[in-house]
């Protein structure tokens, strides 16, 4: 039973922040958005408990559908870091903001960068290409997030200094057009790099956020180093070269860990 407390404890914190968010905002839709994501979180985790190899794919699917084409195409909000730029600067705290602040800004401090493993509609895409492991060293190009990171800012605040009229509608475009851009960046650097996460090592302007908050996760993969033999196995697989053996916070790449679980499932001495 032991097993099963994680779901249970992931479904409970996105339950709480349903709760809190449908009473403190009056508004259902962050009740049913909230437990429809906790619930599907819940699931992968409990589908990789019991040993379904796609488990962390099904959550990855109906969460990053459902953002990026139920909130996203059929909503019209954007929940890019332009959206959140736009509905920070407007001092409305919904959609975007409240995306953020849950799943990228203070969420992190839980669950790390779940986010990326379990939800991400990039991510969910990228995936899909066939270098799941990283076939190359990893390149010394990540301050290019800095730049995307800062070109998203002034965008959104030149719309704001030049009073453009109608943001909303820009808004959306610039959803669509940014995740067109975010997907064919992606996918020509996993060719070039040959590793599906290239995108998110060196471009992805959220890892500003992501990356400082998730250092003080409080879920993370730890090695019993008593059990473990120094295979090498776990760092092979590991999507994001994270030196999960080393259990301190400040270990290779440690804010990039997505909490796959590659390296869990691949230990042959169960040491993770
Ligand atoms: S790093 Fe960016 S693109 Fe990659 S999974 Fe995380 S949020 Fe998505
Ligand atoms: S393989 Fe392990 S260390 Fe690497 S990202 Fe996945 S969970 Fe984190
Ligand atoms: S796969 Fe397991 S045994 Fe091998 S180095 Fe990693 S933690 Fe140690």
């Amino acid at each position: 039973m032991k097993k099963y407390c994680l779901p249970a404890f992931l479904l409970l914190v996105f339950e709480t922040v349903a709760i809190s968010c449908w009473l403190a905002l009056d508004n259902i839709f962050y009740l049913f958005n909230f437990s429809y994501i906790g619930c599907s979180v819940a699931l992968g985790v409990f589908l990789y408990i019991k040993n379904y190899k796609n488990a962390r794919r099904v959550a990855q699917l109906l969460i990053g559908l459902y953002m990026l084409i139920y909130l996203g195409f059929i909503g019209n909000e954007n929940m890019q870091i332009e959206g959140f730029w736009y509905y920070l600067f407007t001092g409305v705290f919904e959609a975007a903001t409240i995306h953020y602040a849950v799943a990228k800004i203070f969420g992190p401090l839980i669950f790390g960068r779940g986010w990326c493993g379990y939800a991400c509609w990039t991510a969910m895409v990228l995936d899909f290409l066939p270098y799941k492991t990283p076939q190359q060293p990893r390149k010394k190009i990540g301050w290019i997030r800095y730049i995307t990171f800062t070109v998203s800012f002034i965008f959104v605040a030149l719309l704001f200094l030049v009073g453009a009229t109608n943001m909303e509608r820009i808004m959306f475009w610039a959803f669509l057009i940014g995740n067109i851009v975010y997907y064919l960046v992606g996918i020509i650097l996993a060719y070039a790099f040959k590793d599906n996460r290239a995108f998110c090592k060196y471009i992805c302007p959220v890892t500003v956020f992501l990356k400082p908050m998730s250092y003080f996760s409080l879920l993370r993969i730890k090695c019993d180093k008593t059990k473990c033999i120094d295979c090498g196995r776990c760092k092979k697989v590991c999507p994001m070269d994270v030196d999960v053996t080393d259990n301190s916070r400040k270990r290779k790449n440690g804010t990039e860990c997505i909490l796959c679980f590659e390296c869990v499932k691949n230990c042959p001495k169960g040491a993770l």
